[in-house]
């Protein structure tokens, strides 16, 4: 093999540029050249695709965002969006294609490779960690560090006026990030989109906190949860828990940020990995981290199954939430 590309697609994920870097340096230490497709699919069709030398990934490493860019793209799920895709790719004579996003780009990379001759490769980028065949997705490390910061400033100012504070954090169909920030924040109880939620249940956990003698009680949210987040959950509560509450959506502060080092190590490998998988003949698989291994996964599984939240973690919330 001798050429192939890189692109970022779906939601920006930290660790994103760190793993174009790895695959650039990768692949360059072993002969093969890489092209840098801008936009994600949107901008392989539109044909922005240019070549990437190991000097012009220098300084990229710890930004967040991704310097490629990214783009939702309607005109690549149809088989006309995805025939003028592998037209630019064989314009370049690329034999390969490395993906790093989410389950949607993971779908798109799987048809496209279906209906032709290009290899693809996936690499997990995604601040939810919603994809089966990896332990973590690049980018949810740094995402639940950084909501874990804010959680740390509600508190004092929670603690300080005696306040319950539903906190809603990142997650439109995955409770990963509301599950480890709850955990590590300290909540009291967390809310995921995976999980009903009785409403009269949560206001007797919150009145007992505060009977127990907790001085601040923190609710995490996820923003898929099936009231519609932390503010609707607030309202449904009303004036039946105890003192004052107050809500804060963390936003998009969640998708932006260097990428922690735990983030950087695992773009690093499996930027290294995704390279190594195509030197070794592989198509239409997901390179991922399990138990500290790089396996490889069918890309299919990757999209199609989707992992329980751990129980054993759910039990833990449970029992040092008291
Ligand atoms: P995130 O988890 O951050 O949302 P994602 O990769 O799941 O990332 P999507 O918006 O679902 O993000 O998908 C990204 C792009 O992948 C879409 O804009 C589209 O171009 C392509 N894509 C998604 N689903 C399909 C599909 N079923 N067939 C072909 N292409 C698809």
């Amino acid at each position: 093999m001798r050429r192939i590309a890189v692109l970022t697609s779906g939601g920006d994920a930290p660790g994103m540029n760190a793993a174009i870097r790895a695959v650039v340096r990768s692949a360059d230490a072993r002969g093969v050249d890489v092209y840098g497709v801008r936009k994600g699919y949107q901008g392989l069709i539109d044909g922005e695709v240019s070549h990437l030398s190991a000097r012009s990934v220098s300084g990229i490493l710890h930004l967040g965002g991704t310097v490629l860019g990214s783009a939702r793209c309607d005109a690549f799920r149809t088989p006309e969006g995805r025939a003028l895709a592998v037209k630019r790719l064989q314009l370049h004579k690329i034999e390969a294609l490395v993906v790093i996003g989410g389950d949607g780009s993971f779908r798109g990379a799987d048809a496209l490779s279906v209906e032709s001759d290009i290899a693809v490769v996936g690499i997990p980028g995604t601040i939810d960690n919603d994809i089966s065949g990896c332990d973590f997705t690049l980018g949810f490390d740094t995402a639940v560090n950084t909501a874990l910061d804010a959680i740390d400033r509600i508190r004092d100012t929670a603690a300080s006026h005696q306040r319950a504070f539903f906190i809603e954090v990142m997650g439109r169909s995955s409770g990963w990030i509301a599950l480890f920030s709850a955990i590590a924040g300290g909540a009291t109880e967390v809310l995921l989109p995976e999980q009903p939620t009785d409403i009269e249940a949560l206001q007797t956990r919150i009145n007992d906190a505060f009977d127990m003698g907790k001085q601040y009680c923190l609710v995490v949210v996820a923003e898929g949860h099936e009231l519609g987040g932390a503010f609707a959950v607030a309202a449904a509560c009303g004036e039946t828990i105890t003192g004052n509450h107050r809500v804060t959506a963390l936003g998009h502060i969640q998708r932006g940020g260097p990428p922690s080092m735990r983030d950087r190590m695992l773009a690093a490998r499996l930027g290294d990995a995704a390279v190594t998988a195509l030197l070794d003949g592989q198509n239409r698989v997901m390179v991922g981290e399990v138990d500290r291994e790089v396996v490889r996964t069918p890309l299919e599984r990757s999209w199609s199954v989707v992992d329980p939240m751990p129980q054993d973690l759910l039990d833990l919330m449970d029992r040092l939430a008291r």
